[in-house]
């Protein structure tokens, strides 16, 4: 019953031969020759060096690299100064603040997520549990909210005060056909100001990590586009989008526009060309032109066709390669390899001109 066809056979054969000839990494792989990383290497968006310095700490001491991204990041979920993730995150449009997370762990291939969750600041140990203790990947909104609570988690107002008057400045800005009266400044902090000046703003932290026997982790964690609509998800609980991790190839996640990410499925389309055999940086980078050749919307495009937004795409390879890339240039990356906790430049398309706000 189980008898192969010649055609099944030369079906199959040639699809081995064409796959072995687009995945050279794989084909070293599954050689024995994975070249596996000598320590912890962790990357991260720029806003999580605590969460790369926490994660390599972990992994060297022996712990799952879930775990270990996971813990790192909730550094920065539970930063009422980092207005891009948990607890301080702007809110949306109604003030209330909703919380994304995925995560992804490599050796078992299993992930987990919340989306549009309110009232818990560690929303990417929530995603863990839904990983762990659910049958599901994805759980929204009430239910994220109730299932977090089952398991003991404490809930909290997320809107710290610094936030809420950000968003009260945007909202009483809004229109002058209506009955709120626009103030000048929210506060006196420097960051606060500068961000009530913006229509709106985008931020999260991304950490994937591989450990020295090259298996792999990651997870993204956000607040999410600032005033958004009420139950808007964005690209960071969706798997594939915001992160993806795959134990035989490496792992990516992403920050920045949401709704593009999710259209090139941009995590994933990064580890799939990083299993073509191209490096993490160049898989970014390739990611990204996806995203440049789908944006046609003109209200998207600046007068000289290039996207009003930015999006960076994060990635590490088994083998402890990693890379960092964004549409606009003036970007960094966190990054833990070789011993050493830093920021380094990421890759980029385009030049960002001098006061460019909008991008
Ligand atoms: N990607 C996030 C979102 O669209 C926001 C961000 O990374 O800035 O929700």
């Amino acid at each position: 019953m189980n008898e192969l066809t010649r055609r099944d056979f030369l079906q199959s054969a040639a699809a081995a031969t064409a796959a072995g000839a687009l995945v050279p990494s794989i084909a070293a792989a599954s050689n024995g020759d994975p070249g596996l990383p000598s320590g912890p290497v962790v990357v991260s968006s720029a806003n999580g060096l605590r969460a790369t310095e926490k994660a390599a700490t972990m992994i060297r001491s022996g712990a799952d690299t879930l775990d270990a991204v996971v813990a790192g990041v909730n550094i920065v979920e539970e930063d009422p100064e980092d207005y891009s993730v948990g607890y301080g995150g702007l809110p949306n449009e109604d003030g209330v603040v909703e919380l994304d997370s995925s995560v992804m762990h490599g050796p078992s291939c299993r992930a987990g997520a919340v989306a549009a969750m309110r009232n818990i600041k560690t929303a990417s140990s929530v995603a863990k549990l839904v990983m762990q203790r659910t049958d599901h990947v994805l759980i929204v909104g009430q239910g994220a909210l109730r299932f977090a609570r089952a398991h003991g988690f404490e809930e909290v107002n997320l809107l710290t005060d610094k936030a809420r008057k950000i968003w009260l400045h945007w909202k009483e800005n809004l229109s002058d056909r209506d009955d709120w009266i626009g103030t000048e400044v929210p506060d006196d902090d420097a960051q606060a100001n500068a961000l009530a000046a913006l229509p709106f703003t985008y931020g999260t932290i991304n950490c994937c990590a591989v450990n020295p026997s090259g298996d792999l982790s990651g997870v993204t964690t956000t607040s999410g586009l600032s005033f958004k609509i009420p139950g808007r998800v964005g690209d960071s609980p969706i798997i594939g989008a915001g992160l993806y991790v795959d134990n035989k190839v490496g792992a990516a996640g992403s920050t920045g526009r949401g709704e593009a990410v999710i259209k090139i499925c941009g995590a994933h389309t990064v580890v799939e060309g990083m299993r073509q055999g191209l490096s993490p940086t160049d898989a970014c980078m390739a990611a990204l032109r996806r995203i440049v050749e789908t944006t046609t919307e003109k209200r998207l495009l600046r007068d000289d066709g290039r996207p009003k937004f930015d999006v960076k795409f994060y990635a590490v390879s088994k083998d402890g390669r990693h890379g960092g890339a964004a549409i606009w240039s003036k970007a960094q990356y966190a990054v833990y390899a070789d011993g050493r906790n830093r920021l380094e430049p990421a890759e980029y398309l385009y030049e960002r001109p001098e006061k460019d706000k909008d991008a």
